[in-house]
């Protein structure tokens, strides 16, 4: 309609169009091309190379899970966690709920994604001010090298691979995550769509499964991702990551919109094809 703007995420040959108001910023970073809009009906947009990352309507969906499974699949609790990417800090907010944890760290690669998100997204950025946060600008893929035997909770909220985030869809990563961990720790990484991107999905699931004891993909409802899902590939040596270890306490359950400990074990619930294709056996 004249008059009416719309944006676009083009991905793997499918479009997710959002009405927006305004554009609140178009920078071109040294990594990326980061926009962040004010929409009709989602509240803010972030997005990155085009990319749909949030939008105010239903990132609580993500990064709940994003925080919460690993939080509760890690057989003992945790302490301290490691954020790799995440720079609008919706998952920091959501690991900022739990008081037992004695450290926050996260390392981004795009100090932009930082100063914007707090400048534009309050809402998320509000994980910042968390006095137990503390901010590493830098590749994550070099910076989980460096910490062997540091973390029990390690997150990756990145990108899609082809951009900054390409280290973080490779084994080697992995392997070095699992170095990266405490004895039982646990790992979360973006998997993807099943259906939008199944072989990145499959393949990150094989090298959890090759590399830890216990491993699953667990999928969460994003209505304003391709597909409507997203996919988090969970890994430990700890114990069974589709288990959860305790419920969470009434005070978090009343601000908790998503997830619940039903919620975590049916995520691991997938259709048949997708099982297939997490077996090798695809369509
Ligand atoms: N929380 C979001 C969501 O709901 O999907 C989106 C993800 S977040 C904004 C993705 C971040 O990963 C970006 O800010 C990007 O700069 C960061 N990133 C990409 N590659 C990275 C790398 N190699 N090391 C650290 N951060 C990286």
């Amino acid at each position: 309609m004249a008059g009416e703007r719309w944006v676009s995420e083009v991905n793997a040959g499918w479009g997710l169009t959002i009405k927006v108001r305004r554009q609140l910023c178009d920078i071109q970073t040294p990594f990326q091309h980061l926009e962040i809009f004010e929409t009709v009906n989602l509240g803010r947009l972030l997005m990155l190379d085009g990319i749909v990352q949030l939008t105010s309507f239903d990132e609580f969906a993500y990064h709940e899970m994003m925080a919460n499974v690993p939080f509760y699949a890690c057989s003992h609790v945790p302490e301290r966690a490691l954020v790799i990417g995440g720079g609008d800090g919706g998952v920091l907010r959501e690991l900022g709920r739990h008081r037992e944890l004695k450290s926050l760290e996260i390392c981004e690669i795009d100090a932009s994604v930082i100063e914007a998100s707090r400048k534009f997204l309050p809402e998320t950025a509000c994980g910042y001010d968390d006095p137990r946060v503390k901010i590493h600008v830098g590749d994550g893929s070099a910076f989980i090298k460096a910490h062997p035997d540091t973390y029990d909770l390690i997150i990756v909220d990145s990108t899609d691979p082809g951009g900054p985030g390409e280290p973080l869809f490779g084994e080697p990563f992995y392997r070095d995550m699992k170095a990266a961990l405490r004895p039982g720790g646990v790992i979360a990484t973006q998997a993807e769509s099943y259906y939008l991107l199944p072989e990145i999905a499959a393949r990150v699931v094989r090298f959890a499964k090759n590399i830890f004891q216990y491993s699953g993909f667990a999928q969460i409802n994003v209505p304003t991702y391709p597909t409507g899902l997203i996919g988090c590939c969970v890994g430990s040596d700890g114990g069974d990551v589709r288990e959860p270890r305790e419920v969470p306490d009434p005070e978090l359950q009343k601000v908790l919109h998503y997830y619940s400990p039903e919620i975590h074990r049916g995520a691991f619930l997938l259709p048949r094809f997708a099982s297939q294709l997490f077996e090798g056996e695809g369509k």
